[in-house]
């Protein structure tokens, strides 16, 4: 089972969600040591339903999950341990790292559920940087944080739109006021509305990720066709 080898350094993940675990996953493949750490001893259930878009299907394949059970585990939960909580939303944040750490998911963008996308984002930017701390001298704080701004860069306005959309979507379907209600229903009934707000750009959307996870992933190669072998089944 070979790593790269020479940039090899140690890396904490806090959180064992969907963003922590990918993190995890992707910074182990990059060759580093990871420590995962969280706050609950046991896996505690989320919610009964988990829509995960293609790109963050990719790229769980590529960090050798076995996505085809997924539905079945979620399908399996006990009812009686789903739990209920309100959603809060917050502004996306101005910028995720600080110093020689970083946010990923929802601790970066919080996304309410509307889009079904907040998972999904989360389990990427895990997957993004993982590839960006590949080959990175942990040791070099100027290269840590490079690598840092390089994950941000193109991940905050991707995930910026798709959590300002969500809550749009809310508001829209859980806030309207009482009187405007029969004449949003119209319009999400009988109208394309919703067909040219969702349905058309999120085509867009996932071809854009896609093609970011197939950039990341052939540099990753042509890394370790230069320093070491890929350690996982992807
Ligand atoms: C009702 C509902 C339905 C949803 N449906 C979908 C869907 O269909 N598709 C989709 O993509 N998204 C969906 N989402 C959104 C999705 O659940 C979140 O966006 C996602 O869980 C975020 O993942 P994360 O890893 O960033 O954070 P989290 O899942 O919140 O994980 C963070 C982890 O960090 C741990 N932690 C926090 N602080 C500490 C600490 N100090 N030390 C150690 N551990 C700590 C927590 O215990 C937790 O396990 C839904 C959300 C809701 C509420």
């Amino acid at each position: 089972m070979k790593k790269l080898p020479a940039q090899r350094g140690r890396v904490a993940v806090i959180g064992a969600g969907p963003g922590g675990m990918a993190a995890a996953l992707s910074v182990h493949q990059a060759g580093h040591d990871v420590v995962l750490f969280e706050r609950y001893p046991h896996a505690r259930p989320a919610g009964n339903i988990l829509n995960l878009w293609p790109p963050p299907i990719k790229a769980l394949r590529l960090l050798g999950v076995n996505t085809g059970p997924l539905p079945q585990l979620i399908a399996a939960t006990d009812p009686a341990h789903v739990q209920r909580w309100v959603i809060r939303d917050r502004k996306p944040l101005k910028q995720w790292p600080k110093g020689r750490a970083t946010l990923v998911g929802d601790a970066a963008h919080p996304t309410s559920p509307y889009a079904g996308y907040g998972a999904g984002m989360a389990t990427e930017d895990g997957y993004f940087i993982g590839r960006r701390l590949a080959g990175v001298d942990l040791s070099d704080y100027a290269a840590v944080r490079q690598a840092l701004d390089a994950f941000e860069t193109p991940r905050k306005p991707h995930t910026a739109r798709q959590s300002q959309h969500a809550y749009a979507l809310g508001q829209v379907f859980h806030h309207a006021p009482r009187a405007l209600q029969p004449i949003r229903d119209a319009i999400l009934d009988r109208t394309p509305l919703m067909q040219k707000v969702v349905g058309d750009s999120t085509p867009i959307s996932i071809l854009t990720q896609l093609g970011e996870i197939d950039r990341a992933e052939a540099h990753f190669t042509a890394l370790l066709g230069l320093g070491g072998t890929h350690d996982t089944a992807s």
